[in-house]
């Protein structure tokens, strides 16, 4: 293990990715790259605990993944590769589940709002959703994992089955460590919800510099700015909350606070401001994912050959659980 530690992360396959992607996890991923050894997982065991429809499971990989490589994410420094392809985890699943009370699960807040959102579908996979987490992140002896202050308890759910584990058949698993890191919450272009793709209110990182142009242009502003004249408050607009991320020239953000504030400025002005700049920013993405896209192969390769480097680590694990365990 080199560097500062070895970080595990893991995303479900949810294809194009959107603004709210970007900065919630893919620019954190690749920052990682520097300071950590990465082990970057697409969670489609995962994906089948809600999903009823898996239809469109492998495109939404190949989609996901294309703009992770086209964004930065780098298959020579990170291991990035699909959960199922793995089948280690499934047996460290089936382990720790031995050590995990039902209590503990049953008790999870994510559980229950589960059962509510999806009441027809409760199904065991739900359950023991923590559980397979966990062995995501201890069969790579991953000792840092990122999360936002609202994923803390499922980490420290991970760090309760590892610290049981441990006691009861030796330190063989690695407890690991949250790295609390601030996700900005980004909302989608209807300024009330968070950027979704179920709710159409994304905009995709590979949309061309037109796409995004109209995308913005619908987006919601200050709704106590009826008309051109009035003065706006741009703390409660998400085109200036999002123009902050992506502004080519930084300086200009006071300016633009003062000039909404003094109604020197338009919302239509304003919104083609910042889809040039939006454009501008994923230009290069652009042009490295149709470049990446034009060997079909190419996603398929990274994955394979990550996965292989991570069955490398599974297996280690895996033989040591099972002798610590005391199977045959
Ligand atoms: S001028 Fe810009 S910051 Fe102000 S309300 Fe309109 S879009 Fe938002």
């Amino acid at each position: 293990m080199g560097k500062k530690g070895r970080v595990f992360s893991g995303a479900r396959p949810t294809g194009r990715q959107h603004l709210g992607n970007y900065l919630g996890a893919i620019k954190n991923y690749v920052a990682l790259q520097d300071d950590y050894e990465c082990i970057y997982c697409v969670v489609d065991l995962h994906a089948l605990t809600t999903l009823t429809d898996t239809e469109r499971l492998k495109q939404n990989t190949y989609d996901m993944v294309l703009d992770w490589l086209a964004a930065g994410m780098d298959p020579k420094r990170s291991i990035i590769f699909v959960q199922s392809h793995v089948p280690q985890v499934t047996e460290l699943h089936i382990i720790l589940s031995m050590v995990t009370p039902m209590g503990w699960l049953t008790r999870l807040p994510t559980f229950k709002e589960k059962v509510r959102q999806q009441p027809d579908n409760v199904n065991y996979g739900l359950l023991g959703y923590p559980v397979l987490m966990a062995a995501d992140i201890t069969l790579y002896k991953a000792n840092v994992v990122p999360v936002g202050e609202d994923q803390a308890p499922h980490l420290e759910f991970t760090r309760e089955i590892v610290r049981r584990f441990n006691r009861r058949f030796g330190p063989v698993l690695v407890e690991p460590q949250m790295k609390l890191t601030e996700f900005p919450r980004v909302m989608g272009t209807d300024g009330v919800n968070k950027m979704s793709k179920s709710l159409n209110n994304h905009i995709e990182l590979a949309a061309t510099p037109e796409e995004i142009l109209e995308r913005v242009m619908t987006m919601v502003t200050d709704p106590a700015r009826q008309y051109r004249t009035d003065p706006g408050h741009p703390e409660i607009c998400n085109v200036f909350a999002l123009h902050k991320f992506f502004c080519s020239d930084p300086e200009a953000i006071p300016q633009i606070e003062r000039d909404c504030r003094e109604a020197k400025i338009g919302c239509v002005e304003h919104k083609k401001w910042f889809a040039k700049d939006l454009a501008d920013y994923f230009a290069p993405f652009r042009a490295r994912r149709a470049e990446l896209a034009t060997d079909p192969n190419y996603v398929w390769d990274i994955l394979a050959d990550g996965a292989e480097r991570a069955r490398v680590i599974a297996q280690q694990t895996i033989t040591e659980v099972k002798q610590s365990v005391g199977l045959p």
